[in-house]
């Protein structure tokens, strides 16, 4: 298994745990660009946001609830940031369908 994110899941290679059930996992972004900035994630292998079909929809609106429920837990859901890059050009560098919460300091507009 070469998914990074996958072998995370399977507990292949360690990570910051914060949240797991039999569907999804979270976990602390190894490179945080916030204060706080975590990862949700279907255990799932699925690449791309695109590549998701009508079955899988309902993940993300589990790992909506989940980010949000961490958020919460995490003392930023005053405000935070959720992000799913998809693509190349749209930033995405892992395979593996991801969200980003992202809080604990100003964050402005423009998402670079
Ligand atoms: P993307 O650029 O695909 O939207 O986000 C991938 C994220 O995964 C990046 O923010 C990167 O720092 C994070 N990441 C990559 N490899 C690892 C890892 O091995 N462990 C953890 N915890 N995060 C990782
Ligand atoms: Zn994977």
């Amino acid at each position: 298994m070469s998914c990074i994110f996958c072998q995370i899941a399977a507990k292949e290679i360690p990570s910051q745990l914060i949240y797991e059930d039999d569907e999804l996992i979270a976990f602390y972004d190894i490179q945080p660009q916030a204060p706080v900035h975590f990862l949700v994630l279907p255990k799932k292998h699925i690449p791309r946001l695109t590549d998701m079909t009508d079955g899988d929809y309902p993940l993300i609106g589990k790992m909506a609830r989940v980010a949000t429920e961490l958020a919460e837990k995490e003392g930023v859901s005053d405000g935070f940031r959720v992000a799913v890059n998809c693509g190349e050009q749209g930033g995405q560098t892992v395979w593996h369908v991801h969200m980003h919460v992202l809080g604990g300091r100003q964050l402005n507009g423009c998402l670079g």
